[in-house]
């Protein structure tokens, strides 16, 4: 039986964003009392799909409000997988660009993954690139997929113990579900992944000490799924239309678990902004390492 709590702790992403960017923001004016080039981050957006529009915005945004060099390349739906690989190339040689991130997905006609592998590992502040899923598989990841980052990054923030602990990913995409579970066993959490084929998943995601749920689906999560201890961070971003008012929640019915939960991210606020802190963080590390 789960326990009725009604004040869980909210991990409010926007408090972690702001120490990250904190920590940005000192090393920033160093770089700049020391008048050196300022680190630069190349976003590319194909198409004009919204979600992807806003998210690409809120990238610039945050460069600017940190004082980094931002290019953001918008390009037509129908261009061509050459032109896409030459701008990639012409980025990769760009000696103002520390960070090249390309905003997913992209057109059907657009291979994702030989885009993506064209990036140089360097500059890849997404670390979407085999070479930094590898590091990232023996323990060695230096750029490291930012949304997983972030969630750790707001377990720590929170100071909620890893360690013996168990979590249930839910979601096994290389954007997230998988690297996540790479980072949650280095701080030694006993893992296990589940997707969409996985049975019972009710009974599997209660036994979580944490559950991380990052399937695409509205409210997948609900009250009977967690445990009254459990720590809940919800990755989903989806738009619903409620009552003919269009809003955004996440894979967690909110109104249901927090309620028996210990703690919950909520949505928007919660792992978006945190992502979008460890990018800029990421940007600054390339920057570091390529300067050195
Ligand atoms: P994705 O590539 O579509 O992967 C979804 C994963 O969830 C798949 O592994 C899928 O299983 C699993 N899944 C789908 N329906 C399920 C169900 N009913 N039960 C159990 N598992 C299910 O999505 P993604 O890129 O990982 O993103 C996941 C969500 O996170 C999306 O809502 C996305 O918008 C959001 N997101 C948020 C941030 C942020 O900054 N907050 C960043 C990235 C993504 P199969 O493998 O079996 O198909």
């Amino acid at each position: 039986m789960t326990k009725v709590n009604s004040s869980p702790l909210i991990l409010n992403g926007r408090t972690v964003a702001n120490e990250v960017h904190k920590q940005i923001k000192d090393e920033m004016k160093q770089i700049v009392r020391e008048n050196k080039r300022i680190p630069g981050l190349a976003v590319v957006l194909v198409g004009e799909d919204p979600a992807s529009y806003t998210y690409v915005k809120n990238k610039e945004k945050a460069c600017i409000e940190l004082g980094l060099h931002s290019e953001v390349y918008r390009l037509p739906t129908n261009i061509t997988e050459p032109e896409l690989i030459k701008l990639i190339y012409s980025l990769n040689n760009n000696t103002n660009i520390d960070g090249i991130l390309v905003q997913l997905p992209l057109p059907k006609h657009i291979n994702t993954e030989k885009l993506l592998e064209q990036i140089n590992p360097t500059k890849d502040v997404d670390g979407l690139h085999p070479y930094n899923l590898g590091n990232l598989l023996s323990g060695k990841g230096y750029l490291k997929p930012c949304t997983p980052q972030g969630v750790i990054e707001i377990l720590k923030h929170y100071s909620i113990n890893l360690k013996n602990k168990s979590a249930v990913v839910i979601g096994r995409s290389t954007l997230v579900g998988k690297p996540l579970a790479l980072l949650l066993l280095e701080e030694n959490v006993t893992v296990t992944i589940a997707h969409s084929k996985t049975n019972n998943l009710d009974k599997v995601s209660r036994e979580a000490d944490i559950l991380i749920c990052a399937a695409g689906k509205p409210k997948l999560v609900k009250r009977n799924w967690v445990k009254s201890e459990s720590v809940v961070i919800d990755v989903g971003i989806n738009k619903i239309t409620e009552n003919g008012v269009s809003k955004l929640v996440g894979d967690v019915d909110y109104d249901e678990v927090s309620a028996v939960c210990q703690a919950i991210t909520p949505v928007p606020g919660g792992v978006g902004p945190v992502t979008i802190a460890m990018l800029m963080a990421n940007t600054l590390k390339a920057y570091k390492r390529n300067n050195n």
